[in-house]
């Protein structure tokens, strides 16, 4: 550390420890996740940066386009076409020296592990989709860990406490027949994403930054011990033309599938090194549940051709899945769960499409009742965990 550095930081929470009850230590522990670097995200990843949270992990897929500059602090017009995540990094970086934060380019469904999201105190959800979404509260209540989640029009935003359904009610439970069309529209018969998303929603800097600044006020209020957190499955929405707050609590759905958290998992190694056919190579173990499904064949049947393949579904363009020959899309094949008679099992989870910190199942075979229970491994170090025997 630069004296540059350490010097002018010395003042720098001045004000801050001016506010009742704040913790600069406690900040400077907390660990974030942002699923989005969009409009909403750069505001959020802002405000978090700028009180002092001392260790982020940005998750974007996307680039910057044009229209993005008009909502983003954190993005100038050279940086077009560069990933919204790196870029988002690197200015945080810029903006407040010493914190610990990287930007992954890849998708909540397929790039985020329940070890890393365990490894967090608070995930914020800035998405753009309810598939996105529901992927993301699919992991923090596999984590059981607090998701904020954040939404925007042109003069309303949203921002919402998921609970665990135990206590407030998750995001699957609060989905309506509108939510589950547009999730249905959003895919193809085969489940392939399609190429482009639904229109886009309008929105304003002016939003984003009214949603950002609630979402980092969360985020203290759950840091900081003497602030009060909204209560989980509550929503807050709030509009400005006509100005009017509401709060409201979402009712929790008794039969939600989504609820449950994985009970303590054992540490594994890397996904570039763990194979399925070592894993199941063990006299206690018949199934190897994996955390996503995972395309393993095409079928044309229209010209009867079949060909392997090895990716997750979730990042199987429609393109891809094409038949070379007649351009119709092809018939997939996918599996969730392994066993010896699975195919690829020589391949390494890595290939399999895993990211270090996602977790699989090992479930014992059927007549060995005194361990129903899989056993969850996590696959390699969580970035968090990693991040800290960087220093
Ligand atoms: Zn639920
Ligand atoms: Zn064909």
């Amino acid at each position: 550390m630069t004296e540059a550095f350490s010097l002018p930081d010395r003042d720098r929470h001045a004000r801050h420890r001016l506010v009742a009850g704040w913790d600069t230590l406690a900040l400077a522990g907390t660990r974030v996740i942002v699923a989005g670097a969009g409009a909403l995200g750069n505001e959020v990843l802002k405000g978090l940066a700028l009180v002092g949270v001392g260790r982020i992990l940005v998750l974007d897929r996307d680039r910057i386009e044009a229209s993005n500059l008009v909502r983003s602090v954190l993005f100038r017009p050279h940086d077009l076409g560069r990933p919204k995540a790196e870029v988002a990094a690197e200015r945080l970086r810029d903006l407040v020296p010493g914190i610990a934060i990287d930007g992954v380019t890849g998708d909540v469904a397929t790039d985020l592990g329940v070890a890393t999201v365990r490894a967090a105190h608070v995930v914020v959800g800035c998405l753009d989709s309810v598939g996105a979404r529901l992927s993301l509260n699919r992991l923090c209540l596999r984590a059981g860990i607090p998701y904020l989640d954040g939404g925007l029009s042109a003069e309303a935003c949203q921002i919402s406490r998921y609970g665990d359904g135990s206590e407030g009610a998750c995001y699957a439970c609060g989905m309506t027949p509108s939510m589950q069309r547009r999730l249905q529209a959003s895919r193809s018969c085969a489940g392939l994403l399609r190429e482009t998303s639904g229109t886009p929603v309008p929105t304003t800097a002016v939003t984003a930054a009214l949603a950002g600044a609630q979402l980092v006020d969360q985020v203290l209020a759950l840091r900081l011990p003497t602030w009060s957190p909204m209560a989980p499955g509550t929503r807050r929405t709030q509009s400005l033309h006509p100005p009017v707050l509401i709060e409201d609590v979402l009712p929790t759905r008794e039969d939600c599938p989504e609820h449950g958290c994985l009970p303590d998992m054992e540490q594994g190694p890397a996904p570039e090194t763990l194979r399925p056919v070592d894993l199941l190579a063990r006299s206690d173990v018949q199934r190897l549940l994996l955390p996503f499904e995972v395309a393993i064949g095409l079928e044309c049947r229209a010209c009867g051709t079949a060909s392997a393949v090895l990716e997750p579904l979730a990042r199987l363009s429609r393109r891809a899945a094409a038949c070379p020959d007649c351009h119709q899309e092809r018939w997939v094949t996918t599996v969730e769960a392994l066993d010896h008679a699975s195919p690829f099992l020589d391949r390494t989870l890595a290939q399999w499409g895993l990211v270090q910190g996602q977790v699989v199942g090992l479930e014992a075979p059927c007549e060995d009742s005194s361990s129903r229970e899989p056993r969850w491994i996590a696959c390699g170090a969580s970035w968090f965990m990693e991040d800290a025997h960087h220093g």
